[in-house]
C-alpha cells in the first residue's frame, strides 16, 4: 500500500475531492497549500496578506514561501503514517526542493497520482463551485449539492465562492498550470512515480479505481 502521495492535476480536476475521499477511507493527512494560504488569508496573518495579494489574481505565491510551509508541515510527527500532497508542488524549483526534503525527513515519495480533464469541463466545475469556509470541503451547485443549500454536509460550515473562481483568474491559473505545473509530470514520469487517470468518470468511480490502485 503506498501512502506518500502527490496529487497532480489543473485547478478543476479534483484534486480537492478525492484528497477528502482517501483522506477518510485510508487515515491520511491531507495537505493542501491552497487550503493553508486560504487559513492564513482568514486569520489575517502576514503568509495571509502576502498570499492574498498573489492568489485573488490566480497567481502564484513565490516557491520559496511555499516551500518553506510545506517543510514544516510535512515534519509534523502526524505525518508519519502518509500523506496527501495536493496543490503541492506545482513549479520544478517546488519539486526538486520536495525531492529533498523528503529524504532528509525519511517520507520519500511513493506515488503521483495524475487527474486529467478537458478544459470545457475545468471551467464547468470551477464556475459552479462552492467551498466550506470552515473545512474546506468543495461542492457544485449542480453535480455535487450539499444536503441544505449553503450550508457543508461535513462540519455544518458555510458554503462560499472563492474570489479566484471567476473566469478571469482562471485563465491565469490555466496558464500557470499549463507554463509551470505540467511540465512536473515529465520530472515524475523519469522517476517512475506518475500514474495518471481519467477524472471525468464520476468522484466515487475514480475514488475507487485510485483506492484500488494504492492498495497494490
Ligand atoms: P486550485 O487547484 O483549484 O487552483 P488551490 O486551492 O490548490 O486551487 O490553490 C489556490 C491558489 O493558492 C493558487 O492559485 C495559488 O495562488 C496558491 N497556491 C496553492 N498552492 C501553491 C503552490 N504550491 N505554489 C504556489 N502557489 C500556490
Ligand atoms: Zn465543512
Amino acid at each position: 500500500m503506498k501512502r506518500n502521495i502527490i496529487l497532480m492535476g489543473p485547478p478543476g480536476a479534483g484534486k480537492g475531492t478525492l484528497a477528502k475521499q482517501l483522506k477518510e477511507s485510508l487515515n491520511l493527512v491531507h495537505i493542501s497549500t491552497g487550503d493553508m494560504f486560504r487559513e492564513a488569508i482568514k486569520e489575517g496573518t502576514k503568509l495571509g496578506l502576502l498570499a492574498a495579494s498573489y492568489i485573488n489574481h490566480g497567481d502564484l505565491v513565490p516557491d520559496e514561501v511555499t516551500i518553506g510551509l510545506v517543510k514544516e508541515r510535512l515534519s509534523k510527527s502526524d505525518c508519519a503514517n502518509g500523506f496527501l500532497l495536493d496543490g503541492f508542488p506545482r513549479t520544478l524549483p517546488q519539486a526538486v526542493a520536495l525531492q529533498e526534503m523528503s529524504k532528509e525527513i525519511s517520507r520519500d515519495i511513493e506515488v503521483v497520482i495524475n487527474l486529467e480533464c478537458d478544459n470545457a469541463e475545468l471551467v464547468r466545475r470551477i464556475s459552479g463551485r462552492r467551498v466550506c469556509r470552515n473545512c474546506g470541503a468543495p461542492y457544485h451547485v449542480e453535480t455535487m449539492k450539499p444536503k441544505v443549500e449553503g450550508v457543508c454536509d461535513l462540519c455544518g460550515g458555510e458554503l462560499y465562492q472563492r474570489k479566484d473562481d471567476n473566469e478571469e483568474a482562471l485563465k491565469v491559473r490555466l496558464g500557470h498550470y499549463v507554463a509551470e505545473t505540467k511540465p512536473l509530470l515529465e520530472f515524475y514520469e523519469k522517476l517512475n512515480l506518475l500514474s495518471s487517470f481519467d477524472s471525468l468518470v464520476g468522484k466515487e468511480a475514480l475514488f475507487e479505481t485510485v483506492k484500488k490502485y494504492l492498495d497494490k
